[in-house]
């Protein structure tokens, strides 16, 4: 099998899980990344079987069932009463199902667990302070040039580095960013701030309204509870995970919702609300050149309505390394591996978009015949959980 010098733009947890994949099979890895240290925002993650596969592998399982939540279910209600629209099971459901579990854990939790299995293949994996500004791509390598002037070589280059990836701008121009109308509001809040009384149920809980929905969860074994709000709005701001937004703006766009989910919104930090404004790019077919490919956000970036983006990131980086393992060329290993990937992440992006507009249908009639028509635990278990990116035949 050959081996590699490959080179990552971006240590998020799509670059930092492709380097461990990478590097247990043998390959050396270096990942460059802009920031001065390794940090995640403080906001949940879920990571389902699919991804979860990959994890496992890697021997991440007891440590992520150490900081992570199972939660009991997937339920869908009315943003008012709380009538539940459709609800499945997750849990242990999930995990016999697809043999492996589905965890909500804690961002920055996950980010550092991906970071010490990385270091602990090779303590100088991630080098910081390394903005990527282009590359040259020869017949025998590539040399990766950074914003203060050095440069680096090797043999494969894998831009992981995010939405607005420097290394997709320079293979295939900026993808266009269409806003979408929506923006998101994040904020975590210690369950103990919360009466006993309404406090939510220990699952995945998706609040639907018009022209809106809210996400709760639990992390940290159940000590943190997560919000995730999207809301339409004509008020674009940043695409940005760090801009801060006062409290009553929050408020204001959740009047009337259930008493459950104001309790959380409540006791937020009034410090501590940060809003998004979301913006789409259409999935593309062509992620390489002959010693260039994208991996997570940067090949497909998408809407947030699955709870995918990071676990297509983690699918990536293990297709890839079966890919380079499968050829002896490098060309032919990413033509494998773009050739494998495109049809599921795209499926995956437009299935992401079409459930904005499932999530915020205009009226209770409508939102009850849209999930009588459809068994959204079905139709997951049986093409996106199902997944697994270290089995699944490459063809
Ligand atoms: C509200 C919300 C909720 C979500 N929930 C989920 C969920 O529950 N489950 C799930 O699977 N996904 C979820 N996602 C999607 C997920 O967060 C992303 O898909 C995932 O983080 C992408 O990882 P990545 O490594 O590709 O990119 P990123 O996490 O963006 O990492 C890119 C890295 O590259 C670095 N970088 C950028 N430019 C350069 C440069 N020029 N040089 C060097 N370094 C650079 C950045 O600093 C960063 O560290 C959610 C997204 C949103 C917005």
């Amino acid at each position: 099998m050959p081996d590699y010098d490959i080179l990552i733009a971006g240590a998020g947890l799509g670059g930092l899980a492709a380097a461990s994949c990478l590097m247990k099979a043998g390959h050396r890895v270096r990942i460059y990344e802009q920031a001065p240290q390794l940090a995640e925002v403080g906001a949940g993650i879920q990571i389902s079987a699919n991804a979860m596969h990959v994890l496992r592998d890697l021997g991440l399982e007891p440590a992520i069932r150490r900081i992570g939540v199972q939660p009991e279910a997937y339920v869908f209600r009315l943003h008012d009463t709380g009538e539940v629209l459709q609800r499945f099971s997750l849990a242990a459901d999930h995990e016999r199902i697809h043999g492996a579990p589905y965890t909500q854990m804690h961002r920055a939790d996950f980010h550092e667990i991906l970071a010490a299995r990385a270091r602990a293949f090779d303590p100088d994996v991630v080098q910081l302070n390394k903005k990527v500004a282009g590359f040259t791509e020869t017949k025998s390598g590539i040399e990766l040039h950074f914003a203060d002037g050095g440069s680096v070589k090797g043999d494969l280059l894998i831009g992981a580095d995010g939405l607005k990836s420097a290394v997709r701008r320079q293979l295939f121009g900026d993808a266009v960013a269409t806003y979408t109308g929506d923006a998101v509001w994040r904020l975590t809040v210690p369950i103990e701030r919360i009466p006993e009384d309404i406090r939510l149920e220990k699952a995945m809980t998706l609040f639907l309204g018009s022209g809106g929905h809210g996400v709760c969860y639990y992390l940290r074994s159940g000590m943190l509870v997560n919000f995730v709000g999207c809301v339409e709005t004509d008020d674009i701001d940043e695409e940005s995970w760090t801009v801060k937004y006062p409290w009553e703006r929050l408020m204001a766009d959740y009047v009337g919702w259930h008493p459950k989910l104001l309790a959380i919104l409540n006791a937020a930090d009034k410090d501590q609300i940060y809003r998004w404004s979301l913006f789409s790019r259409p999935p593309t077919r062509v992620w390489s050149s002959r010693r260039v490919t994208l991996l997570g956000d940067s090949a497909h970036p998408t809407l947030p309505y699955l709870a995918q983006g990071a676990a297509m990131a983690i699918e990536d980086g293990a297709v890839l390394a079966r890919a380079l393992a499968m050829e002896n060329n490098i060309g032919a290993a990413l033509d494998l591996y773009q050739r494998n990937r495109v049809d599921r992440t795209t499926r995956i992006v437009e299935q992401s978009t079409a459930n904005r507009a499932l999530f915020h249908l205009r009226s209770v009639d409508e939102m009850r015949a849209a999930f009588a028509k459809r068994n959204e635990g079905a139709d997951r278990n049986a093409w996106l959980y199902s997944y697994n990116p270290l089995t699944v035949e490459l063809r």
